[in-house]
């Protein structure tokens, strides 16, 4: 009968599974996700980990809005390993899905941005996996290390039916009905040959701790909880305990000792922002050693993106340690590989921005405190600002450097250096000596001493570069004390040298040195020394061009040309060589030569000090009379 065989037909179409067939799109894809993206085929776990997740955390909303009943079992993930079969098992208590879920999420490509995704994976020659879970085709990452790919789903939905969806990856899937499903979802890998490795427990666990740690529902790995680490940086502030900080930054860190400043915000606009950033209180980089990696890692809602993120924070940032967690990541990528970077900017300026004032507030609030995080990380700071331009501003007003009027052993900030400048200072001066003592005893701090102005000391040759660079600070110019255009009080000119006599010793002297020096002239700011030397180099200071020379830039300009000399018309041998220029002209020529090698000795200028000594000689054979 006619009715009969109809009958059998539909019957046996409802044991036999259906056979449908990709989107084009799809097809596309899984090519290339199997067939190019050979490096990185762990993030599978990642993937599948984190739409397990999903559905557990959409599973919880609808409960907790009243969408779906409430009830055992609790939203957990559970993965499992065979070895001997060789599969990988993620399963989840979740929503499930509907058949026509099924069909639609993971057949079909809704997601706008996915042409462009495809486009740029297949412009790339090692596609950057990061951009699977990004443009929401994460599930089809399983193909990369199955040949076959089972999904067994029963939606929460009241009265939904179980199905089992089944792949290879090739053109297409089959569908079928599966009863006696739980709510949920369980997908089953079966490994290719070359991937079973992922089959056995260990590397499985290395996998799942290294991505999905910090998942917010219980993880388990063959029946064994792995996530024991919370994802506090997505807590309220008030929600976290000293303790959990505590423990959270030694797992992160690797560190026992306790970090030096911890930074927890959240922020919602330009970007949606959890962070938990910390400053470990020593730095992790010895100075002059291999350069460390940025370590502050990227997660979009508690799974890893990147574990060492290049452009996520200034390079001169790279001590801190911690999460940033952004949910924009993957929602935000879905047109073109620019806005990627344009998002990484958004997150690297707020990030940034937030740490430098927080910084400021910690000065502020506890400057002793301070002072130590200054004195481990100086350096990067100071990196920052040679390297950093939108941040200089910013970073110099967190740099301290000794001063010739704050305690010894104190440093100050620029700003409250120029909160101490009187009126008629419009200038901030700094001197580049090898300590403090030395600094005082410069021919170039006679005139600040004379004239009571306080001048910053530095120490570190960095430092002149970025005084340099910095270049001016609350719109005062920073000027090198060798440089700066000072006079002492014209009370101390008393009993020196007339204008005339000076200026004439002055080319007396620029003849008998001849070529070591550039211009010789009188001097309104030394008071105890007889001359100095000065770079006749408009930007150079004596130290700057020494450390130029140590990094053996010679070429760079103004490194090599004869420095000025100074001198002092009020000092008594100056005087006094005025007069012997016409009484003894061999011994002012002596006297003339042997105070120019001084001041080139003082400078760090001579090279030679032998011939010195030699002149020293005669010099002493004339006093005491040979
Ligand atoms: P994305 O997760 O970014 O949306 P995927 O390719 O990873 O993209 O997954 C596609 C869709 O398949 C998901 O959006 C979800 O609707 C569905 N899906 C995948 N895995 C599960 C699961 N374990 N439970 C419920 N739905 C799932
Ligand atoms: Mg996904």
């Amino acid at each position: 009968m006619a009715w009969v065989g109809s009958l059998f037909q539909f019957r046996s179409f409802m044991s036999q599974p259906e056979q449908h067939s990709f989107q084009a799109e799809i097809q596309q894809l899984l090519s290339i996700v199997i067939h190019s993206l050979y490096t990185d085929r762990e993030v599978f776990v990642r993937e599948l980990v984190s739409n397990a997740a999903d559905a557990c955390e959409k599973l919880r909303f609808l409960q907790a809005s009243g969408q779906s009943p409430t009830g055992e079992p609790a939203p957990t993930i559970g993965l499992t390993t065979d070895e001997t079969a060789g599969t990988v098992t993620v399963a989840d208590t979740g929503v499930g899905m509907t058949r026509d879920e099924l069909v639609q999420n993971i057949g079909t490509i809704a997601h706008s941005g996915t042409k462009a995704f495809l486009k740029a994976l297949a412009e790339q020659q090692k596609p950057d996996t990061r951009l699977i879970g990004q443009f929401g085709v994460g599930f089809y990452s399983a193909f990369i290390v199955a040949k076959q790919v089972t999904v067994f789903t029963r939606s929460h939905q009241e009265s939904a039916e179980g199905w089992k969806w089944t792949s290879e990856g090739g053109n297409g899937y089959t569908l079928e009905p599966a009863p006696d499903l739980p709510r949920g979802t369980r997908v089953v890998l079966a490994l290719k040959d070359d991937a079973k490795d992922f089959a056995k427990a260990d590397a499985l666990e290395r996998i799942v701790k290294r991505y999905s740690n910090f998942v917010a529902f219980p993880l388990e790995l063959n029946g064994t909880r792995v996530n024991t680490v919370q994802a506090i940086w997505a807590r309220s502030k008030n929600d976290v305990t000293e303790e959990e900080y505590k423990e959270f930054y030694e797992y992160l860190a690797h560190d026992n000792e306790p970090p030096k400043y911890r930074l927890h915000f959240t922020t919602d606009a330009p970007i949606a922002i959890q962070a938990l950033l910390y400053v470990p209180s020593r730095s992790f980089e010895m100075p002059g050693m291999v350069r460390q990696e940025s370590e502050v890692h990227l997660y979009c809602r508690k799974v890893l993106i990147d574990s060492k993120p290049k452009a996520l924070l200034p390079e001169w940032l790279r001590f801190m340690r911690g999460v940033v967690d952004s949910e924009d990541l993957p929602l935000n990528v879905s047109r073109e590989r620019m806005q990627d970077s344009g998002l990484m900017r958004k997150l690297n300026k707020a990030l940034t921005n937030r740490f430098l004032k927080q910084l400021a507030e910690m000065a502020e609030k506890d400057p002793a405190a301070y002072d130590q995080f200054h004195a481990e990380y100086h350096r990067f700071l100071k990196e920052g600002a040679l390297s950093d331009f939108e941040h200089q501003a910013a970073i110099a007003r967190l740099l301290r450097y000794d001063s010739s009027t704050t305690e010894v052993g104190k440093k100050t900030a620029l700003a409250d250096y120029v909160k101490r400048m009187p009126d008629s200072q419009k200038e901030i001066y700094y001197l580049a000596a090898r300590d403090r003592a030395a600094a005082e005893a410069s021919p170039y701090f006679e005139v600040f001493r004379e004239r009571k102005l306080e001048v910053l000391i530095i120490e570190d040759p960095i430092d002149e570069f970025v005084m340099d660079r910095l270049r001016e600070f609350d719109g005062k110019k920073i000027v090198a004390a060798e440089k700066a255009e000072l006079e002492i009080d014209n009370a101390a000119t008393e009993g020196g040298l007339s204008n005339d006599d000076a200026v004439a010793l002055a080319s007396w002297l620029k003849t008998t040195l001849g070529e070591g020096v550039h211009e010789v002239r009188s001097s309104k700011r030394l008071v105890d020394s007889p001359v100095v030397v000065v770079e006749s180099d408009k930007f150079l200071t004596g130290s700057m061009r020494r450390t130029l020379k140590m990094m053996g830039r010679e070429a760079d300009a103004g490194l090599e040309a004869a420095p000025d000399l100074e001198l002092n018309p009020r000092h008594p041998v100056i005087v006094k060589l005025q007069q012997l220029r016409q009484s003894d002209a061999a011994l002012a020529e002596l006297v003339a030569t042997q105070l120019f090698d001084q001041a080139r000795l003082a400078a760090g200028r001579l090279d030679d000090p032998r011939s010195m000594l030699q002149r020293m000689n005669t010099l002493l054979s004339r006093i005491v009379g040979v």
